[in-house]
């Protein structure tokens, strides 16, 4: 199957009622663990690509040439969108030009006059190619690839505004943040999420910063209109974690467990498991 928009599926989950997981891919053994999980769930699947991933993968055009491939060789029949996670304008639009079927112009650092302009010109370019655009308003707390955010909610009144535009769908900051969540964390404000939903008019919305927030609050938030979540910090904390183990009880050291393909594989069945547990909690199983 060909990479597509995440417009349809998106639309769809926010119809009837479920969210599609966005995780970040940083190399061959991630792709090939989510679209794995993706395929064995029966699951729509975006695939997460930031700026600082795509450079180390060596570039956009590298990063859509193996997910095609991959989606060729392992006969991936669900529905997949490749999309530049937290895009400025210019890496936006690289990777329209590269190929990608969706992409994020994270436009909430600039004044709103300015993330509506910008916005307006890279939905303007999307459009053209049926590729999907993802914005953003009120910025998301934590650190992603240098774009740091104070987690600020985002005002619903700018978010009608940002969400008229004609993009695909809108993140906005409501208290989430990238990373892991501190201790004394307030959660999430269902409040203004259950107003930016009202006001903008069905658009799926989005929510960054996926790892940690409780199961029950993340089934609220999707009742409120929340169709995509973000899900990255927990595939590295899951991957690091087996990989230490397998380290640690000496099997790197036993026959040719140095190979790294059985050196990554404990780290690649944590993907998968995680990126299935997520599937399910999202209501994305079998929705493909
Ligand atoms: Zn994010």
């Amino acid at each position: 199957m060909k990479l597509v928009s995440a417009k349809p599926m998106l639309e769809k989950a926010r119809k009837e009622g479920y969210a599609v997981g966005q995780f970040n891919i940083n190399n061959l053994e991630w792709t090939k663990a989510i679209l794995t999980a993706a395929q064995e769930q029966q699951s729509p699947v975006i695939l997460g690509v930031s700026e600082g991933a795509g450079k180390y993968m060596t570039g956009f055009k590298t990063v859509v040439n193996m997910v095609e491939g991959m989606l060729d060789t392992l006969n991936i029949t669900v529905p997949v969108a490749l999309h530049l996670d937290h895009g400025s304008f210019e890496g936006a639009k690289q990777c329209i030009e590269a190929g990608f079927s969706s992409v994020m112009f994270d436009g909430s650092h600039y004044p709103i006059e300015e993330n509506i302009a910008k916005t307006k010109e890279i939905v303007a370019i999307a459009n053209e190619k049926g590729i999907s655009v993802e914005a953003e308003v009120g910025s998301i707390g934590g650190e992603e690839d240098g774009v740091t955010g104070t987690g600020e909610v985002a005002d619903p009144e700018e978010c009608r505004m940002i969400a008229s535009l004609g993009v695909s769908m809108l993140a906005a900051g409501i208290g989430n943040i990238h990373g892991q969540y501190p201790e004394n964390w307030q959660g999430l404000n269902m409040e203004v999420l259950k107003e930016i939903g009202e006001t903008t008019n069905n658009i799926p919305l989005v929510l960054h910063g996926g790892t940690g927030i409780p199961n029950a609050m993340v089934t609220e938030a999707i009742s409120y209109g929340v169709s995509k979540i973000n899900v990255n910090t927990e595939c590295q904390l899951v991957f690091a974690a087996a990989t230490r183990a397998y380290i640690e009880s000496g099997q790197d050291k036993v026959g040719k467990g140095f190979d790294p393909r059985k050196l990554l594989k404990p780290g690649y069945d944590a993907i998968i498991k995680v990126v299935k547990e997520k599937m399910d909690l999202f209501g994305s199983t079998e929705k493909a």
